[in-house]
């Protein structure tokens, strides 16, 4: 496809190199999203004489800042903060805070450029960001994991506040990080206010939140089964990941009839053919709660096999949801999971598919959920928890779980209408689109200074 968006620029590789060079995550999620974008772009002048496209995939303003912090042993180090607030047109900006080895400004570029288009696909007020540090928690203390959180907060507090920037959790950031950022923020203002979300119920956080994501991805597989007159009863699903996201999807997908056979992490993965239960989902949230654990001993405590350093994509199942990280499923595991009668995957992960294994899944018509569209259950029951925040009130768990259920049909049905292609549904397509046209009206309606 010839690159007619910016008339400054004879590609789009030479157009991202030349504005964000090094930046390879970047490059990767703004390349999937223009085939699907670039001709509704094309087909509007408002979009075109508003330059939507370089407005688009620059962010609005990006803060990287010091994190010096003390370890137990008394010795500071030294760590880098970032904040990527990437477009409010729709809301003020909502992303959540990652703290890991590989995060930097190429990771954090693509998650809010994402994150843009998953907010606008809830239907809720909210602009696209995200954050985090290079910070590693992996055999941290508790008390080395508060003291740098109090000292990230020493920055962001500067930069997010409930009509700026709610940013929340993500890798490495769950609910005890999301506390101590909290109590943080807290005790430097002197305000009490929705300022993250993903907080415990005991200081005005939402119910549900903790499952939100993962239940929320599961909801929206169902949706998709359903649409193609298939269902998750008696389906065998491959899940990758043990935190969040993982567990609560494994929950839900046994709960609507499906039997989970895998989970992993950093070390490898295990294979339960027996399925996982309750229980078993119970005990690995405990123990994968301590910094640095390995899922290995769950193979001692409830038999399987464990394969060390391997993702689980060489299983027989009938659904496989990647749940850990980007760029975990590549071309040659998607081949593999299609030789093995793959019906379809979701993504339960950012951007886990890399652009090989998305391409084998369309053209061997896999149905394929892209994770802006699929995990936007977590954002969106934040939105919920903002609005909670704002009226002093909680709602209850069965109230939270109805509207996620019912975010997560219309994001379904908006995939649907907008992600015709040839007799069936291109869900990414589906979620490019509607997400680009709800930014990009706002945009144009605000104009520019
Ligand atoms: P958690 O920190 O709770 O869990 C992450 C899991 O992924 C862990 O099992 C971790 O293993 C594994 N993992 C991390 N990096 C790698 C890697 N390089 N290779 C293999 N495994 C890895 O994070 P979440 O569950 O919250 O997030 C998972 C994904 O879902 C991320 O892409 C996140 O952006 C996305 N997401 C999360 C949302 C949320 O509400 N939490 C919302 C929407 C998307 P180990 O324990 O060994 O590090």
């Amino acid at each position: 496809m010839s690159f007619s968006l910016s008339a400054k620029y004879d590609s789009l590789s030479a157009f991202l190199e030349s504005r964000a060079p090094n930046e390879p995550e970047f490059h990767q999620a703004v390349s999937e999203v223009i085939d699907d974008i670039k001709p509704i772009i094309d087909q509007s002048d408002a979009y075109k004489a508003a330059n939507i496209f370089e407005r688009l995939v620059e962010p609005e303003r990006m803060i990287s800042f010091q994190v010096a912090w003390q370890t137990d042993a008394g010795e500071i180090e030294v760590n880098r903060g970032y904040r990527v607030q990437f477009n409010g047109a729709i809301g003020a900006y909502k992303g959540g805070l990652r703290f890991h080895p590989t995060v930097n400004p190429s990771v954090l570029k693509f998650l809010a450029f994402e994150q843009t288009f998953k907010n606008a696909l809830t239907g809720l007020p909210m602009g696209g960001a995200k954050g985090g540090s290079d910070f590693d928690p992996t055999g941290r203390s508790e008390a080395e994991i508060m003291r740098f959180c109090g000292a990230f907060m020493q920055e962001l507090h500067r930069h997010i506040g409930p009509d700026i920037d709610v940013p929340a959790g993500d890798i490495n950031v769950g609910g005890r990080e999301i506390g101590y950022l909290f109590g943080a923020y807290r005790r430097i203002t002197g305000h009490f206010q929705g300022v993250l979300t993903g907080k415990d119920e005991s200081y005005a956080g939402s119910a549900m939140r903790t499952e939100a994501t993962g239940y929320g991805v599961m909801y929206f597989l169902s949706d998709m089964l359903e649409a193609h007159d298939d269902g998750l009863d008696g389906k065998t699903v491959i899940i990758s990941g043990a935190g969040n996201v993982a567990t609560y999807a494994a929950e839900k997908a046994i709960a609507l009839g499906g039997k989970v056979i895998s989970l992993s992490d950093s070390s490898g993965f295990v294979h339960d053919p027996e399925g996982l239960t309750q229980e078993k989902i119970d005990w690995v949230r405990a123990h994968k709660s301590k910094p640095g654990a390995s899922l290995q001993p769950y193979v001692d405590k409830f038999g399987g096999d464990w394969s060390e350093g391997k993702t689980p994509w060489g299983l027989e199942g009938d659904i496989a949801a990647p749940c850990a990280t980007q760029n975990e499923l590549d071309g040659d595991a998607a081949k593999t999971l299609v030789k093995n009668g793959i019906k379809a995957v979701i993504e339960g992960a950012n951007m886990p598919s890399t652009t090989d294994a998305k391409e084998v899944f369309q053209s061997k018509k896999v149905l394929f959920a892209p994770g802006k569209a699929a995990n936007a259950g977590g954002v969106a029951v934040s939105g919920l928890e903002i609005s909670q925040n704002r009226k002093r009130q909680s709602d209850d768990a069965e109230d939270i779980d109805a509207s996620l259920r019912t975010i997560m049909s219309n994001i379904h049905a908006a995939c649907v209408e907008e992600g015709k292609r040839d007799g069936h549904v291109d869900y990414t397509k589906g979620a490019n689109v509607a997400g680009l046209r709800k930014v990009a009206d706002a945009m144009v309606a605000q104009g520019v200074a």
